[in-house]
Protein backbone atom coordinates (compact mmCIF):
# COMPACT_ATOMS: atom_id res chain seq x y z
CA UNK A 1 0.00 0.00 0.00
CA UNK A 2 1.40 3.68 -0.82
CA UNK A 3 2.10 6.13 1.77
CA UNK A 4 -0.76 9.11 1.13
CA UNK A 5 1.96 11.40 1.14
CA UNK A 6 2.85 9.41 -2.35
CA UNK A 7 -0.49 11.17 -3.83
CA UNK A 8 -0.05 13.90 -5.68
CA UNK A 9 -2.83 16.60 -3.73
CA UNK A 10 -2.95 15.08 -0.29
CA UNK A 11 -1.25 18.75 1.08
CA UNK A 12 -4.26 20.53 -0.59
CA UNK A 13 -6.76 18.20 1.40
CA UNK A 14 -5.00 17.49 4.63
CA UNK A 15 -5.92 20.27 6.55
CA UNK A 16 -9.72 20.17 5.78
CA UNK A 17 -9.18 15.70 6.37
CA UNK A 18 -7.77 16.40 9.81
CA UNK A 19 -10.21 19.01 10.57
CA UNK A 20 -12.97 16.65 9.84
CA UNK A 21 -11.12 13.92 11.85
CA UNK A 22 -10.94 16.32 14.96
CA UNK A 23 -14.97 16.65 14.31
CA UNK A 24 -15.93 13.16 14.21
CA UNK A 25 -13.69 12.92 17.56
CA UNK A 26 -15.35 15.76 18.90
CA UNK A 27 -18.78 13.82 18.01
CA UNK A 28 -17.81 10.88 19.63
CA UNK A 29 -16.88 12.20 23.05
CA UNK A 30 -19.92 14.39 22.80
CA UNK A 31 -22.32 11.38 22.40
CA UNK A 32 -20.37 9.37 25.08
CA UNK A 33 -20.42 11.73 27.16
CA UNK A 34 -24.42 12.41 26.82
CA UNK A 35 -25.13 9.02 26.89
CA UNK A 36 -22.95 8.22 30.24
CA UNK A 37 -25.11 11.45 32.08
CA UNK A 38 -28.05 9.64 31.21
CA UNK A 39 -27.54 5.90 31.14
CA UNK A 40 -24.83 5.58 33.94
CA UNK A 41 -25.12 8.38 35.97
CA UNK A 42 -28.87 9.01 35.92
CA UNK A 43 -27.76 13.33 35.91
CA UNK A 44 -30.11 14.07 33.29
CA UNK A 45 -33.86 13.37 32.45
CA UNK A 46 -35.03 11.28 29.86
CA UNK A 47 -36.66 14.58 28.74
CA UNK A 48 -33.02 16.34 27.94
CA UNK A 49 -31.35 13.18 27.01
CA UNK A 50 -34.33 13.42 23.48
CA UNK A 51 -33.81 17.23 23.81
CA UNK A 52 -29.63 16.35 23.30
CA UNK A 53 -30.72 13.82 20.46
CA UNK A 54 -33.12 16.24 18.47
CA UNK A 55 -30.47 18.84 18.52
CA UNK A 56 -27.82 16.71 17.27
CA UNK A 57 -25.81 16.98 20.06
CA UNK A 58 -25.40 12.88 20.43
CA UNK A 59 -25.70 10.77 17.78
CA UNK A 60 -28.76 8.99 18.44
CA UNK A 61 -27.88 5.78 16.11
CA UNK A 62 -24.36 5.83 17.56
CA UNK A 63 -26.03 5.42 21.20
CA UNK A 64 -28.49 2.68 20.15
CA UNK A 65 -25.01 0.54 19.33
CA UNK A 66 -23.77 0.86 22.49
CA UNK A 67 -26.85 -1.31 24.32
CA UNK A 68 -25.60 -3.90 21.81
CA UNK A 69 -23.52 -6.14 23.29
CA UNK A 70 -20.23 -6.63 21.96
CA UNK A 71 -20.68 -2.75 20.81
CA UNK A 72 -20.18 -0.87 24.12
CA UNK A 73 -17.34 0.73 22.99
CA UNK A 74 -18.07 1.34 19.49
CA UNK A 75 -16.06 4.78 18.36
CA UNK A 76 -18.23 5.68 15.41
CA UNK A 77 -20.61 4.19 12.72
CA UNK A 78 -18.84 3.88 10.07
CA UNK A 79 -16.05 1.49 11.60
CA UNK A 80 -18.91 -1.29 12.26
CA UNK A 81 -19.78 -1.55 8.71
CA UNK A 82 -18.39 -4.06 6.66
CA UNK A 83 -16.89 -2.72 4.09
CA UNK A 84 -14.21 -0.54 2.70
CA UNK A 85 -11.89 -1.78 5.76
CA UNK A 86 -8.98 -3.72 4.56
CA UNK A 87 -8.35 -5.70 7.83
CA UNK A 88 -10.22 -8.70 7.44
CA UNK A 89 -14.29 -7.34 7.22
CA UNK A 90 -14.22 -4.89 9.97
CA UNK A 91 -12.31 -1.74 11.22
CA UNK A 92 -9.12 -2.41 12.67
CA UNK A 93 -9.81 -0.55 15.75
CA UNK A 94 -12.34 -2.93 16.54
CA UNK A 95 -10.68 -6.12 16.49
CA UNK A 96 -9.45 -6.82 20.28
CA UNK A 97 -5.63 -6.17 21.09
CA UNK A 98 -4.75 -9.63 21.45
CA UNK A 99 -5.86 -10.53 17.91
CA UNK A 100 -4.20 -7.61 16.29
CA UNK A 101 -0.72 -7.46 15.25
CA UNK A 102 0.16 -3.94 16.26
CA UNK A 103 -0.89 -2.89 19.46
CA UNK A 104 -0.70 0.84 19.03
CA UNK A 105 -3.20 1.89 15.92
CA UNK A 106 -5.08 4.89 15.05
CA UNK A 107 -8.49 4.44 12.95
CA UNK A 108 -8.08 5.88 9.69
CA UNK A 109 -11.82 7.05 9.93
CA UNK A 110 -11.88 8.88 13.10
CA UNK A 111 -8.89 8.28 15.10
CA UNK A 112 -9.96 5.69 17.22
CA UNK A 113 -7.39 4.25 19.11
CA UNK A 114 -9.42 0.70 19.48
CA UNK A 115 -12.93 0.28 20.46
CA UNK A 116 -13.44 -3.45 21.02
CA UNK A 117 -15.21 -4.19 24.10
CA UNK A 118 -12.74 -6.36 25.56
CA UNK A 119 -10.07 -4.23 25.60
ZN1 LIG B 1 -13.07 2.42 16.87
ZN1 LIG C 1 -12.19 2.47 13.11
Amino acid sequence: MKHFLCYEGWELIEPTILELQAKMREAHQRSRYIFDLYHRRNEISKELFEFCLDQGYADRNLIAQWKKPGYERLCCLRCMQRRDHNFQTTCVCRVPKNLREEKVIECVHCGCGGCASGD
